[in-house]
């Protein structure tokens, strides 16, 4: 990692001191040029970039002018800045999880977000939604960002995930009954009732959360037994739907079983996470509503391995994680064939920060086209967040928020997950 850092303090130093003043263009030669929009691969193109912006899109290598920078990637694809749908930055899942949900502090979530965050930016990912954290840490981290403070993505947080009680997502799940887990409510993200349940919008609402979260059926690595399972009347959900529609929020809805998938698409969510056991009914649905996959393929496949190994997981986890990790692949497949739209999602901090590329072959692998891959995480996304007049595309007028990767991800979707050129917003944080 000290090679990153180093190339990152060097990035943050060019934000405070340099970047507003400096008029030399970079300019990079590009082998091939994915745009995120076309389905093209263009070959042998120059993009310049000039305070922050792509600022001409031409064929061949032309001549850097005197000042400007010249980056080489001319035996590289470069391609719009990644979208991860679905990460959760303030944590990371290991053995010792369990436990660390009591020692761990907000600091100490605070300033392991910050790590988490530079490892998810230089893996080529400049935008991701973070649904779900503990201690507001992923708003605070994503004011930072957006400060230019730290070195991260762009942020859209949910902030704290809305559970009901004892569901998925109670942050009180497994506590012994003396550390009074039991007084939790709206304030925590612990909802009864569609009463409840505005209020516990209102109150992301008033944390400064970008959009809203629940867990609309049992989880796999929660302190609770069933993982499929509906956790939320169908009126609940409505109720926060409509509440978040006044504050302008999205709804994103963690589900696994199918009963608690249908409620929430019929109450108007807008993306299912993980989707497992999806059945035909409910893509039929999601087609109907417009409704979003996110598929997390990454996560699933995370959990069966590690569901393998003695110990790793507490008694009432296992089982769960060998359920239902393997299904999603299987699920993505099926939902991709019937036309249910699909958004590049991972569920990274379940699986390693840094390692979100993985999903592209696990969707390649599962029979989507390598180009539409890179389109669910670049265009699609970026329409999908309501961003795409300045993002996920390599056009001229949009931000430039360029990542570049070895070889040719259409012939080897692998590579993806070698990203060694990253720029966001103009600034270069990573390159060969
Ligand atoms: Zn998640």
């Amino acid at each position: 990692m000290s090679k990153f850092k180093t190339v990152t303090l060097a990035a943050l130093m060019a934000v405070s001191c340099f970047a507003p003043a400096t008029h030399a263009a970079t300019v990079i030669h590009a082998g091939r040029v994915i745009d995120g929009v076309s389905g093209e691969s263009l070959k042998d193109r120059t993009i310049v970039v000039d305070q922050g912006r792509i600022t001409a899109i031409e064929g061949g290598f032309r001549k850097p002018a005197t000042g400007d920078t010249l980056i080489d990637l001319r035996k590289s694809t470069v391609m719009p800045g990644l979208m991860d749908m679905h990460v959760h930055l303030t944590s990371e899942h290991s053995r010792n999880s369990e436990l660390e949900r009591f020692k761990k502090d907000a600091p100490d979530v605070a300033i392991d977000s910050v790590m988490y965050a530079e490892r998810t930016l230089l893996a080529g990912f400049t935008t991701v939604r973070d649904l779900g954290d503990s201690f507001r840490a992923s708003i605070a981290l994503r004011n930072a960002i957006n400060a230019g403070k730290v070195a991260g993505p762009r942020v859209f947080a949910a902030g704290k995930s809305i559970a009901t009680t004892g569901g998925h997502a109670d942050p009180t799940n497994g506590w012994a009954e003396y550390l009074n887990g039991k007084d939790v409510g709206p304030l925590e993200g612990v909802v009864n009732g569609p009463e409840e349940a505005a209020q516990a919008v209102r109150q992301r609402y008033k944390e400064g959360s970008d959009l809203i979260k629940i867990t609309a059926t049992g989880g796999v690595l929660s302190i609770a037994k069933n993982g499929l399972n509906p956790q939320f009347t169908e009126e609940e959900i409505r109720a926060i739907v409509i509440t978040a529609r006044d504050y302008g929020f999205k709804v994103a809805a963690h589900a696994h079983g199918a009963e608690g998938m249908k409620r929430a698409v019929r109450a108007g969510v807008d993306t299912i996470e993980h989707g497992t056991f999806m059945d035909d009914e409910t893509m039929t649905l999601m087609k109907e509503r417009g409704t979003w996959y996110v598929p997390t393929i990454t996560a699933g496949r995370w959990v069966y391995d590690r569901s393998k190994e003695d110990g790793y997981f507490p008694a009432v986890v296992r089982p769960k994680a060998a359920l239902v990790g393997p299904q999603i692949q299987g699920t993505f497949t099926k939902a991709y064939k019937a036309g249910v739209k699909i958004l590049f999602g991972t569920d990274t901090g379940v699986s390693a920060h840094g390692e979100n590329a993985r999903e592209f072959v696990l969707m390649v692998e599962a029979g989507m086209p390598a180009m539409a891959a890179i389109q669910s995480a670049t265009s699609v996304t970026a329409k999908f967040l309501e961003i795409d007049d300045r993002l996920g595309s390599v056009a001229v007028g949009k931000i430039a928020d360029l990542v570049a990767v070895p070889g040719d991800p259409l012939v080897d979707i692998s590579v993806m997950q070698r990203v060694h050129f990253v720029m966001k917003d103009g600034v270069v944080y990573r390159q060969p």
